[in-house]
């Protein structure tokens, strides 16, 4: 990118935006919810319409002067509904977080019941972590998966349901490798008169490409975040049927948010718009090919992947059978030194603290953007595993990062 005018007036933030650009072109990103998205989105969401004010909705603001606000935000739904076959479609959220509390916000009082997967499960911090204001507002209990297979255990999810009687069920998660049973979980929410929030932050980009089976039109609510899989601009987005449209954008404005972010809109817009293109099918394919190439090159080289593979964009594996010395955060760190940027990440029974974990979570997402194919991810896993098995050897790391140079350059991002 060309920071002309930053570097102009503010030269330390220009030696930053400079330097992360070259971080971005010159590292593998393989943090399972990162993606590059276009040079198109990125000048949507750099435009002027960051000084709009457009609270409300379209055809329906607070302020004069949002014609072309209008239009933006009219498109981002209308290609969001084509996307994912939603009925309606709310593009406001400020984050996937936020998407998730305006559901609850829709949906719930303080105090009521909310059943979702545990943290050190694959589930995420909003789904009620008493450490995110959903666990203290909401009284919350979690699901497991079963930790013989590292699949979502259903029918314990079943039981506790009954027992519990939660007002709201929470499927959807970050760090899952398996397809999800949504119709499953739905029947369950249905059997206790639960509502269903499935929360698709992660793969939204393989619903909206068939590569993962969808839960709109099964669950009652489904969120997203809109910057990971799908590659849009970033931010967050809730989808439901009609009955709950207008309970939902209330709840997003004026219930939990202000003004929306109109140029994230715009990107969103751009974003999706990408995606409906036919190439964006090829893409997400390849993201979920490359990601079982990766498990397997793991798997061959002694790594044990949790659930033992993976059907999306991500791989989990637990060091503590292959490297039970090493914390996923050391390995992080070896890693990051040799230019993989990937996260340490609990795993199912986890005996480590969160901040320094059993596991690694590695995504395929923004590799495959950059054109890595079954081939190039096949390497990338030998390196990992290499940088791994010698965490301590700076020669191995030293001949690593060389190799992961060359494969930047091979594969150039923002030419
Ligand atoms: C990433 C993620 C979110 C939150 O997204 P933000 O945009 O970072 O707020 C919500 N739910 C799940 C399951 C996620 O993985």
């Amino acid at each position: 990118m060309n920071y002309e005018q930053v570097r102009s007036v503010d030269p330390a933030v220009a030696d930053a935006l400079e330097g992360e650009d070259s971080r971005q072109e010159g590292t593998l990103a393989m943090i399972a919810s990162e993606n590059h998205v276009s040079k198109a989105v990125l000048e949507a969401q750099g435009s002027a319409l960051t000084n709009k004010y457009a609270e409300g909705y379209p055809g329906k603001r607070y302020y004069a002067g949002c014609e072309y606000a209008d239009d933006i935000e009219q498109l981002a739904i209308d290609r969001a509904k084509e996307l994912w076959g939603a009925e309606h479609v709310n593009v406001q959220p400020h984050s996937g977080t936020q998407a998730n509390q305006s559901v609850y916000f829709a949906t719930l009082e303080p105090g009521d019941k909310i059943l979702s997967l545990d943290l050190t499960h694959g589930g995420h911090l909003s789904h009620g972590h008493p450490a995110n204001f959903v666990g203290q507002f909401y009284e919350v209990e979690q699901y497991e998966v079963d930790p013989e297979t590292g699949y979502i255990d259903y029918e314990g999810l079943a039981e506790m349901a009954d027992e519990f009687e939660p007002d709201m069920i929470v499927s959807g998660y970050s760090a899952y490798p398996r397809e999800v049973e949504w119709e499953t979980i739905q029947d369950v929410a249905d059997d206790v008169g639960a509502y269903h929030l499935a929360d698709i932050a992660h793969i939204t980009g393989l619903v909206a490409a068939g590569a993962h089976r969808s839960p709109v039109g099964v669950a009652d609510f489904v969120t997203g975040s809109t910057h990971k899989t799908i590659r849009a601009g970033r931010g967050g987005i809730v989808m439901t049927s009609e009955e709950h449209a207008d309970d939902i954008d209330n709840a997003v404005f004026p219930g939990g948010q202000g003004g929306p972010l109109m140029h994230n809109i715009a990107g969103k817009a751009v974003g999706f718009g990408e995606a409906l293109e036919p190439e964006f099918e090829e893409y997400a394919q390849q993201v979920v090919d490359n990601a079982e190439v990766l498990s397997d090159t793991f798997a061959d080289h002694g790594f044990e992947v949790v659930s033992g593979g993976t059907d999306t964009h991500l791989v989990l594996v637990d060091l503590r059978e292959s490297h039970p010395d090493l914390p996923g955060g050391d390995a992080e760190d070896a890693l990051a030194e040799a230019g993989i940027v990937l996260n340490a990440n609990t795993v199912p029974g986890e005996t480590r603290s969160p901040f320094n974990p059993s596991g690694i979570r590695a995504g395929t997402p923004a590799l495959t953007t950059r054109g890595f194919d079954e081939e190039a991810i096949a390497e990338v896993g030998d390196l990992i595993y290499k940088v791994v098995d010698n965490h301590d050897d700076e020669a191995v790391i030293a001949e690593v990062s060389e190799r992961v140079d060359e494969l930047c350059d091979e594969h150039p991002l923002y030419e």
